[in-house]
């Protein structure tokens, strides 16, 4: 049930991070503050689809 997906920062909207969820456990849209290196600062990473 493990889905491959790309987190997109939300600022610069580049895809800096890939990473997987449980679909089955994890039926929202992920967003994780992580660190855009070209924004230079942690920024909102929203999950984006394929
Ligand atoms: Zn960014």
């Amino acid at each position: 049930m493990r889905v491959n997906i790309q987190l997109e920062c939300t600022e610069c909207k580049r895809r800096n991070y890939s990473t997987n969820k449980n679909k089955r456990n994890t039926t929202d849209r992920i967003e994780l503050k992580k660190y855009c290196k070209w924004d230079n600062k942690v920024t909102v990473h929203k999950e984006t689809k394929k």
